[in-house]
């Protein structure tokens, strides 16, 4: 992998011209007493303070609602007007945190799992991920517990880690897609640096082993540990909303009189109606069984069926939680369970 170094002023300049040439550039800005990813079309307006957004930058390959297509009824006829992926423009997102930019792949796996998504692949194409290493955690994080960590370059094309006592940034080249930046803006780029990257990375331990976690969490259908942990559990959905790997979406029809748009927009299996039948029946009736879903599903079935985990340990959905659930206390409570029990093996 390439390394290079950029320094404070050459960053602005570089984002500055991506944004002048024609892309979309997302980047965290300070919101009060939040950061929120917005489309920027300035550096100044970017703040790299934060230790999380609230919300994770996975809406720009898959928005929280999404037109698939159009029609017109006309007796008895139906006209489509089918999705049209030059709308996309390209896109850089900056100042992703790695545990975001690891997010990408399991989105990528969902949605090529069976047929290819071509919103999701189309979007995906024309985004260039520019990240950047954390130097600071809080209690949430846990990205070293699901093989991730706070200078970790999977999934970025371009991951820049801040050299504060060199003015800037050592620069590791990803990607095609991060080399063709570097090589159009070559004139921004030095030599890189002679640091241990370890040295300004945060430090973050390992909160549950994975593979503890997994031996078990697959066995545990049955278990009663669903009913513990999600008893105050609203189902508000909050979680899978902030979620940079949570991809449930729901189809709604927006019509008015013979023209009408199909649309995709982001649901929650946390949610009592996300498995309602219109018969009347509800296979996940209670709380406990929308909690276990979204457990299996991230460590359990995702693991099994597109090899990848369905969690890099964000955070955000702790943070966002008005209960105080904490996943990652609830996988280590797991993890660590000398023996798994199920109710169908007493
Ligand atoms: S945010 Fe908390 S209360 Fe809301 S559904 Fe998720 S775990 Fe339950
Ligand atoms: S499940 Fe929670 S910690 Fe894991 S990726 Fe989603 S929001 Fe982040």
């Amino acid at each position: 992998m390439e390394r290079k170094y950029i320094s404070d002023e050459s960053l602005k300049t570089f984002i500055n011209q991506l944004n002048d040439e024609g892309r979309h550039v997302y980047a965290p800005v300070a919101k009060g007493e939040k950061t929120e990813f917005e489309r920027v079309k300035s550096f100044d307006k970017i703040s790299l303070d934060h230790i999380q957004t609230t919300q994770s930058i996975k809406a720009v390959a898959f928005p929280r609602t999404e037109k698939l297509f159009s029609y017109t009824k006309n007796k008895g006829d139906v006209t489509l007007e089918d999705y049209n992926p030059d709308l996309i423009p390209e896109m850089v997102v900056f100042g992703l945190h790695p545990c975001d930019a690891a997010g990408f792949k399991p989105l990528s796996n969902i949605f090529n799992w069976g047929t290819p998504d071509v919103p999701f692949n189309e979007r995906r194409r024309r985004t260039t991920l520019i990240a950047m290493s954390c130097t600071q955690s809080d209690e949430f994080c846990f990205c070293t517990s699901v093989n991730g960590g706070p200078g970790n370059t999977a999934g970025s094309d371009i991951l820049l880690t801040p050299i504060k006592d060199k003015n800037g940034y050592l620069v590791e080249v990803v990607s095609e897609k991060g080399q063709e930046l570097v090589s159009k803006y070559a004139g921004l780029f030095g030599e890189a640096p002679d640091v241990d990257k370890e040295a300004y990375l945060a430090k973050l331990s390992r909160k549950f082993s994975l593979d503890d976690l997994r031996g078990k969490i697959s066995h545990m259908f049955e278990s009663e540990v669903w009913k513990k942990q999600s008893e105050r559990c609203l189902g508000c959905g909050a979680c899978a909303f902030v979620c940079p790997t949570c991809a449930c979406f729901d189809i709604q029809e927006d019509t008015k009189g013979s023209k009408g748009n199909r649309l995709r927009c982001w649901d929650s299996c946390g949610f009592s109606l996300f498995t309602f039948h219109t018969s009347g029946h509800n296979p996940r009736e209670v709380q406990s069984q929308r909690w276990r879903q979204r457990l299996l599903h991230k460590f359990s079935y995702m693991p099994e069926r597109l090899s990848v985990v369905g969690c890099t340990g964000c955070g955000r959905c702790s943070r966002a939680c008005p209960v105080d659930m904490n996943i990652s206390d609830h996988l280590a409570e797991i993890a660590d369970l000398s023996v798994v029990t199920t109710e169908k093996e007493k």
